[in-house]
């Protein structure tokens, strides 16, 4: 069987977003802080050695991880590019990218670093994308068992229907972008699709934070109302809603099913332009078992391994590291 050669090709119409990223970076600064030393410094080995004694330590059996990117290559390399001329949407952070590999060195490096379970974290940016990129990583999950099956949506018209659809076809997570997307996840057309998402639970990794640069519909205030009419709505949090991270935990806080994923939060590069408050962290001891680890593999500017160690240096305990590093995820996708 050749599953893997029915991958859609884009409609002819479909240009790729290279005005999109997804990433965080800073406003204000041209280079990164405190980066610890770029990836390729070490030998992959030496760096898987690194992950997987740290999990190890731990006593888990890998790591999950719920925010890695994987699209069709042609969509990442744009985006690549997006991050190569420091964009608008990057707040024209300088960002090497540390891993930039082919698909199959980037999901054999996920596996040599112990990650158990990953996503494919792809999102439009125009209407009309969002069935083909589904299409895309339906066809990445058949092939990486690995991967739970990505989806996402876009407000335009038949977003319910192909959100059904995805959902029927077994998508396990879905992906929102609202800086790329530039909507506002309130919007009406998008009511239903929510609804679907809501009573299915699957979950949907959200960036609706207003880092590394706002967009029209960031911030708290347009998920606070999607959250209103969908109180059990699965949302993750995606980069822990930095910058506004104290209204995103008070989000958490009052609905029992919104989480947070830790990606780039609390490294080295992120403390230098969007600090965590300390004042808060007692807030994310109490609401321990709503964070799941998340990294932007491959499109983090220092270390897979620094995101880990960024956890772990807020000292808030090896129960703690294990139910965000792997735990949580795997009672949320039953892994
Ligand atoms: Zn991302």
């Amino acid at each position: 069987m050749n599953d893997h050669r029915n991958a859609p090709v884009a409609p002819a119409d479909t240009d790729l977003p290279h005005d999109a990223p997804d990433r965080c970076g800073s406003p204000g600064t041209s280079t990164a802080p405190g980066v610890p030393g770029a990836a390729s410094d070490a030998a992959p080995d030496e760096e898987a050695g690194d992950v997987r004694r740290f999990w190890g330590r731990l006593g888990l059996p890998g790591l999950v991880d719920v925010h890695t990117h994987f699209m069709p290559e042609r969509v990442l390399h744009k985006v690549w590019d997006y991050f190569d001329a420091q964009g608008p949407l990057t707040a024209r952070l300088e960002w090497p990218i540390a891993y930039r590999k082919d698909e199959a060195e980037r999901t054999a490096l996920l596996r040599e670093f112990g990650v158990r379970a990953f996503t494919a974290m792809l999102y439009p940016h125009k209407p009309g994308m969002a069935p083909w990129l589904n299409a895309w990583a339906a066809d990445f999950a058949r092939r990486t068992p690995d991967c739970l099956h990505t989806a996402t949506l876009y407000p335009e018209p038949g977003v319910e229907t192909y959100v059904r659809e995805a959902v029927e076809a077994g998508a396990r997570v879905f992906k929102a972008h609202v800086q790329v997307g530039a909507y506002d996840p309130a919007d009406e057309l998008l009511h239903r699709a929510w609804g679907v998402l809501a009573e299915a639970g699957v979950p949907v990794v959200i960036h609706c934070g207003s880092g590394p640069a706002p967009g029209a519909y960031t911030g708290p205030g347009p998920i606070e109302r999607v959250m209103a009419r969908h109180p059990r709505l699965r949302l993750i949090i995606a980069h822990l809603g930095m910058p506004e991270y104290e209204e995103f935990l008070r989000l958490a806080e009052r609905y029992g099913e919104v989480r947070l994923d830790t990606t780039m939060a609390f490294t080295d590069f992120t403390e230098g332009f969007m600090p965590f408050p300390r004042r808060a962290l007692p807030r994310l001891a109490e609401l321990g078992d709503r964070f799941l680890l998340g990294s932007d593999f491959p499109n983090l500017p220092y270390p897979y391994v620094h995101q880990l160690h960024a956890l772990e240096r807020l000292d808030l305990g090896t129960d703690w590291l294990r139910a965000v590093c792997h735990d949580n995820a795997a009672l949320l996708f039953e892994l």
